[in-house]
């Protein structure tokens, strides 16, 4: 619980400067509305424009001469300039001058010295590292400071022409890329899409592990197709104030409407989208959920006609709110994977490009030396090397100093368990392996359409990502037993090659047995049970004997015959896949030889090396 007291001085705290700072703000901008910006020009100059009859206002105070100058082109802007008069001197040349051009003259009286309006427009300033003491005991190390709060401190990127980010700057994620192909150019000409009446998605989730380059890639949306990129992360939303989040995302909606075409980037939105608590209430969940309520309200509301588009990282997609992923809100969803071999090659030649490399650098042999590193790493090993050449007074950046650099990183991604030993590697490449080879011989699967030992990172992307078999579409007896087998199949390879299995198979091993389960269970595909439905309770694994929707029991008996039959089913499968892929061994070596060199293969590689079955 946390305590009143402190939310009572937190409150105040920013209140009070809010108060201050506006009434300053308010006085300082009253002092400097008197005193226009203009340009400050010696004394002679503006006797020239005097005589030259280029003034068309002179006002004369009591240290200076604020003159507007007449407009160049009929219509144009006019400029004001203003000089020191000359001390104890009046200058009847001046005057006669601006006299003979009909310029008007006003002066004025500047009662005070001008101490008061420079400590005004400086007390700001002065208030500035107590602003910041504010808001440091306020929050969390929040980045907006009390004087935001209720207002979205989204940062608009409006990027010129020459620093803006494009599709050129990221590499090795071209799939990722491919699929934002369209958003752009919706973004680029939104009335080719309304004419048809095509609806463009309206959120685009971008999903991955960190630093695989998701904000660089929503930044390279917002450059290629030239429009304004308001940016926020989801933790920026949710502030300790209930209501405040809330009130951020109407408010970044709003000033985004204003500007389309135009993109609404939520960083981190896993900080806001989590999946509402359910009957734990407490008060720092009441937050969120407003924010993450009128973040789905600002969804839905809009016309996705309008030139909208809202995209948002994530790397944790499986806590997100179920609410999000719906149809209408971030309903696609791009994968922004770890690159392979020839990503991370393309990822190091854009950054290179901002170092003078030398001539023996072999980027090749860096992408192989760099397993495991995403985008971010591989910056920073340029980078490094960049330092690493400095450092021992190179004019160019060598080989050397890029082997210094990777091993510099990769210690530190060890200790992550980011990088694979060469064993660890292997067993992988067998394992994906496997699953390819029996894909490709069984008779019914989903076409192989890249094979990759890339490690996923995220553990329940693929889960998340998958549509449950029951509800995508009909299935036979055979595709089912199939695609049991080919779930087995890593593991089934392991056990051809290395004579043992890994752990690596945990989730294989849940999917297959899940699948079986409906299938004895549900699908009423099990010869002992014969075409009877036992119920969800039993399907669900959850050891509970009691059917939740029919209320029907199901009884001991046939609930140890359920796990008989699926044991039995997969053990057939089992055996199915390694006498399968014994029979391929030499396939198996071929593919995973080539997995290992390359790390990613994609169908037509496969097939080629696979043979015609
Ligand atoms: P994420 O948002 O996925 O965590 P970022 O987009 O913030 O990653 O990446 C951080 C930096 O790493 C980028 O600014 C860029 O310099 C570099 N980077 C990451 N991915 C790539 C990529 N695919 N191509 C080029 N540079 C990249
Ligand atoms: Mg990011
Ligand atoms: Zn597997």
């Amino acid at each position: 619980m946390p305590d009143n007291k402190g939310i009572l001085r937190q409150l105040r705290s920013p209140l009070v400067f809010v108060v201050v700072l506006a009434g300053l703000w308010a006085l300082q901008s009253r002092v400097l509305r008197e005193e226009p910006r203009a340009r400050i020009v010696p004394y002679s100059e503006l006797l020239a424009l005097a005589q030259g009859g280029k003034v068309a206002e002179a006002e004369f105070r009591s240290e200076r001469i604020l003159a507007t100058l007449k407009s160049e082109a009929p219509g144009g802007k006019t400029e004001l300039v203003t000089v020191e008069r000359l001390p104890n001197i009046e200058d009847p040349t001046l005057l006669a001058a601006l006299r003979a051009s009909g310029t008007r003259l006003t002066g004025k009286a500047e009662s005070q010295s001008n101490f008061w309006p420079i400590l005004l427009s400086a007390l700001p300033l002065l208030l500035l590292p107590l602003l910041f003491l504010g808001g440091g005991i306020l929050g969390r190390g929040r980045r907006g400071g009390p004087l935001t709060f209720g207002k979205s401190n989204a940062k608009l990127y409006d990027l010129g022409p020459e620093n803006r980010i494009t599709f050129s700057d990221v590499a090795g994620i071209d799939e990722a890329k491919a699929e934002l192909v369209e958003v752009v150019s919706f973004l680029k000409e939104p009335a080719k899409y309304r004419k048809v009446g095509a609806r463009i998605p309206k959120g685009v989730l971008l999903v991955g592990p960190p630093g695989t380059g998701k904000t660089l890639l929503a930044k390279a949306v917002a450059g290629e197709s030239g429009v304004p990129f308001f940016a926020m992360s989801g933790s920026e939303f949710v502030e300790m104030f209930v209501g405040v989040g809330a009130s951020r995302v109407r408010d970044m909606f709003l000033q985004a409407k204003g500007r389309a075409p135009c993109i609404i980037f939520i960083d981190e939105l896993d900080a806001v989208g989590k999946t509402r608590a359910g009957a734990a209430g407490f008060a720092s969940n009441e937050e969120r959920e407003q924010t993450l309520n009128q973040l789905l309200v600002e969804m839905d509301g809009f016309d996705s006609g309008a030139g909208l588009v809202i995209m948002a990282a994530t790397n944790r997609p499986e806590i997100l709110d179920k609410a999000l992923l719906r149809a209408g809100r971030f309903d696609r969803q791009v994968i922004v994977g770890r690159p392979d071999v020839r990503g991370r090659e393309a990822i190091l030649r854009v950054h290179v490009k901002q170092i003078v490399m030398g001539p023996d650098v072999d980027l090749p042999v860096m992408a192989q030396r760099t397993p495991g590193m995403v985008g971010a790493d591989l910056a920073n090993v340029v980078n490094e090397a960049a330092l690493a050449s400095v450092r021992r007074d190179g004019e160019q950046v060598t080989m050397r100093d890029f082997e210094e650099a990777v091993d510099r990183i990769q210690l530190g991604l060890k200790r992550e368990g980011r990088v694979m030993t060469r064993e660890e590697k292997r067993r992988v490449a067998i394992h994906e392996t496997g699953h390819a080879v029996a894909a490709l011989s069984v008779e019914h699967s989903d076409p192989v359409h890249r094979v990759t030992i890339i490690p996923r990172s995220i553990g329940a992307l693929g889960a998340t990502l998958q549509l449950p078999t029951e509800e995508r579409y009909l299935m036979t007896e055979h595709e089912l037993h199939d695609r049991i087998c080919v779930l087995l199949a890593g593991r089934a390879g392991e056990d051809v090659v290395f004579g043992e299995v890994s752990t690596g198979a945990e989730d294989d091993l849940e999917r297959a047995t899940e699948l079986a389960r409906l299938m004895v269970t549900r699908f009423g595909m099990s010869s002992a049970l014969g075409p009877v439905s036992s119920g969800r309770a039993a399907g669900r694994g959850s050891g509970g004997f009691f059917d939740m929707e029919g209320g029907r029991e199901i009884s001991a008996e046939t609930a140890r015959t359920v796990d008989l039959e699926i044991k039995s089913l997969i053990d057939t499968e089992y055996a199915r896949a390694k006498a399968l892929l014994s029979a391929k061994r030499h396939t198996i070596d071929r593919v995973s030889a080539a997995l290992l060199e390359k790390e990613t293969l994609d169908r037509a590689e496969l097939a080629a090396l696979v043979g015609p079955s």
